[in-house]
């Protein structure tokens, strides 16, 4: 089995990790109810992407 001929300073280990890193995710806030949804979406709470309805309510009542 190969062994590391020698110890990786702390450096390098960071340096291989950085691409690692996540990212923080986007919100932003959706034009027709406000609501905090991640952009190029559709909303989830009012169904509506680029002002348009796209998801009906499941909502027998309406
Ligand atoms: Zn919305």
């Amino acid at each position: 089995m190969a062994v590391p001929k020698r110890k990786i300073s702390r450096a390098t280990r960071g340096s291989k990790r950085i691409h690692k890193v996540l990212t923080r995710l986007q919100l932003v806030s959706c034009t027709h109810c406000g609501s905090m949804i991640r952009p190029h979406t559709i909303c989830k709470a009012c169904g509506h992407y680029r002002g348009r309805q796209i998801l009906v309510a499941n909502n027998p009542s309406s």
